[in-house]
């Protein structure tokens, strides 16, 4: 019999990440990623999320790995250490098998450049240029007034424009090759591959600033599998796309356009759980190159697993999340207010729970910005560890858990692959 093989870097094929908090989740995505043909990421994990939840990057691997091996899975699949910000994230992650590593260099974007007046951008160039951020590259004549035709469009940098590209990323597209190299050396051979996303910064990426740095990891000769741009519009955690449609329509066409032109390299498409009524666009428009990532939305199933089958836990567990809220939310991108958790919180049928914390935006995203509070501080009120009694509940109700999240992945890759 042909044993379950370690990670692999996937290459330009379409991809789907699936983040697993709690380590239990691996058989139901296997179950749903069966019905599709995308490359599957089965561990997945930001440094954030790992940190939040107590658990190593070897775990992380274990648990993808250990059940892979129990279903007899003998397919390829990748291993993403997400959101990587230091060498020595790279080297844990390295260590536990990753080999799909995603550089986050979004401490170096410079997130005021759409909005500096002539003399500040002036200034932040000149501090380009001392730093030698670009070396020796005359990056404004190479740049400026020159136009790309890439497929139907043709894109032109002003001089205004090529300097808001260097001054917002410039720092960053350093940093993203000195990172690369790092990882080249300390894979020393090792098969691997590269993204880097820069979706969590506060302005979207342009077309032209994306054009931008996918030439300038070109010039630097860094290989991306995969490069994940902010977006227009809204993407928040645990629910659908907020913005117009038709608007990020236009901008994921122009930005697949740069990706085939400077790489090819996917476009990585991060918070990517549940943006159902973007999926069957973004399905259509990127084709193969496309990976997407989703994470916590396999946690939110469990929970619904803890409601359907332990509802006292699971009000336990609400009640708990209402005192986190104010502190967890914060280093996340979300739109629901204090005010509206009170709200959730206040008596209501019991008949609801399900749909008013599992279904809408406000429980939702409760239950989503706590999951590191929950799994690693919270206690039930006989002083047992939520974590333990959650793990516990899905322990005693596999089938409903994975159930739950093959129907939940299902709408995901279903409605991708509409399009
Ligand atoms: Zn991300």
């Amino acid at each position: 019999m042909k044993a379950t093989p370690a990670p692999a870097p996937l290459g330009l094929k379409k991809s789907f990440g699936y983040g697993d908090r709690l380590g239990l989740a691996t058989p139901g995505h296997l179950a749903v990623h069966r019905r599709f043909d995308f490359a599957p990421v089965f561990a997945q994990q930001s440094i954030r999320e790992m940190t939040r939840t107590n658990r190593t990057p070897a775990e992380v691997m274990e648990a993808a790995r250990g059940a892979l091996r129990q279903a007899g899975y003998t397919e390829a699949w990748g291993a993403d250490a997400d959101h990587l910000k230091t060498m020595d994230d790279v080297r844990r992650t390295s260590d536990a098998g990753f080999c799909f590593f995603t550089i986050d260099p979004s401490d170096h974007v410079e997130n005021r450049a759409d909005h500096l007046g002539e003399s500040e951008r002036a200034a932040a160039v000149r501090a380009l240029d001392e730093d030698r951020v670009f070396g020796d590259f005359d990056w404004r004549s190479d740049y400026a007034g020159k136009t790309f035709e890439i497929e139907e469009e043709r894109f032109r940098f002003s001089k205004t424009e090529v300097e808001r590209a260097a001054v917002k990323y410039g720092r960053a597209i350093a940093h993203t090759a000195a990172m690369a190299a790092g990882i080249a050396d300390i894979r020393a051979g090792k098969a691997f591959e590269l993204e880097v996303s820069v979706d969590e910064t506060d302005t979207p990426t342009s077309p032209l600033e994306h054009l931008f740095f996918g030439l300038e990891l070109k010039r630097r000769d860094v290989k991306v599998v995969s490069l994940a741009p902010r977006f227009v519009g809204e993407f928040e955690k645990g629910i659908d796309y907020r913005g117009d449609l038709e608007e990020f329509e236009q901008a994921l066409r122009r930005h697949a356009a740069i990706a085939r032109h400077c790489g090819p390299y996917k476009i990585s498409i991060h918070s990517g759980s549940d943006k159902f009524s973007i999926y069957p666009a973004i399905g259509r428009i990127c084709g193969d190159l496309l990976h997407v990532k989703t994470a916590g939305t396999g946690y939110l199933e469990a929970l619904r697993c803890v409601l359907r089958t332990d509802p006292v836990l699971f009000a336990e567990i609400a009640a708990y999340c209402g005192g986190c809220f104010t502190t967890d939310k914060a280093s996340y991108h979300i739109s629901t207010t204090e005010g509206e958790v009170r709200a959730l919180l206040a008596p209501a049928p019991a008949a609801e729970t399900e749909h008013r914390f599992l279904n809408e935006r406000v429980g939702r995203q409760l239950l989503h910005v706590t999951f590191g509070s929950v799994l690693t501080k919270g206690m039930d009120a006989r002083g047992r560890p939520f974590k333990e009694a959650i793990l516990d509940v899905l322990r005693r109700e596999v089938d409903l858990h994975h159930e739950l999240l093959a129907r939940h992945f299902n709408k995901h890759l279903a409605a991708l692959s509409a399009g």
